[in-house]
């Protein structure tokens, strides 16, 4: 049985008051929820977000991280910082990332191993243009996405994998796959973790649906028998509707 997890990405969003106020309301809201939660703030607030619920159920994530351990790399954020600051998961190759900053399968896949090698788990989205959608190719593509950003990791690591499959038209657009959409895509991610590690592997991985997934479709979406869960952008930012699709 997988656990099912929804987790809130803010993106570039809530100066560190904000996301105080945020959490402080975000916590009794959330505070029986049977999902994982999980909130991934922006770095200048992960301190003061980790320190309020270091005693609640909701778990601390981060949007990027760079692979390296230490060094001569401005502007960086290693893995160890987010560690010791309470982090527990990592968003890694998000189609922002990838479009606007250069992020490449290669540079996810060495994200994904260094993560993991220190204990914590990455949140690896993939996710194919309208372009490609319209092209039938999507299923190939997020296949060859899965398979390059697992490349190097054990079967045994699979359970602190969670891939995010999040078609970049439905991203920030209100434009949602319908939870058959979804359900099938995830499922050819399913297969292609498969063929690499067996029926096995492919039961442990966890993998959410994201795209403007809201309090009014999460319950449809999570109902679906392969979305384990999901990766909320725009609905994450208020309280009240992140406990909603939580609660799903
Ligand atoms: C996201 O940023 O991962 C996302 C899914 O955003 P939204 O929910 O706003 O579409």
């Amino acid at each position: 049985m997988r656990r099912p997890i929804i987790a809130g990405n803010w993106k570039m969003n809530k100066t560190p008051s904000e996301a105080v106020e945020l959490v402080k309301a975000l916590i009794p809201l959330v505070k029986d929820a049977e999902a994982e939660v999980v909130v991934c703030p922006p770095y200048i607030s992960i301190a003061a977000v980790a320190e309020l619920i270091k005693d609640t159920n909701i778990e601390l994530g981060a949007q990027n991280v760079y692979f390296e351990k230490s060094g001569a790399y401005t502007g960086e954020v290693s893995i160890d910082m987010l560690k010791e600051a309470g982090v527990r998961y990592i968003i890694i190759g998000h189609s922002e990332r990838r479009q606007y900053f250069n992020e490449t399968d290669e540079n996810v896949n060495k994200k994904a191993k260094a993560i993991l090698a220190a204990g914590l788990r990455p949140i690896i989205c993939i996710g194919e243009t309208l372009d490609q959608r319209e092209k039938g190719i999507t299923n190939d593509f997020v296949s060859m996405q899965t398979k390059l950003a697992l490349n190097g990791i054990e079967e045994a690591e699979l359970e602190n994998v969670v891939i995010a499959y999040e078609p970049i038209w439905a991203i920030g657009t209100g434009k949602t796959a319908t939870a058959l959409e979804a359900n099938e895509t995830i499922s050819a991610v399913r297969n292609a973790v498969r063929e690499i590690y067996g029926e096995e592997g492919a039961d442990k991985i966890r993998i959410q649906y994201g795209g403007s997934m809201n309090p009014k479709n999460a319950s449809e979406l999570m109902a679906q028998s392969e979305i384990d869960g999901g990766l909320i952008g725009g609905a994450s930012l208020k309280g009240e509707d992140f406990s909603k699709v939580v609660k799903f």
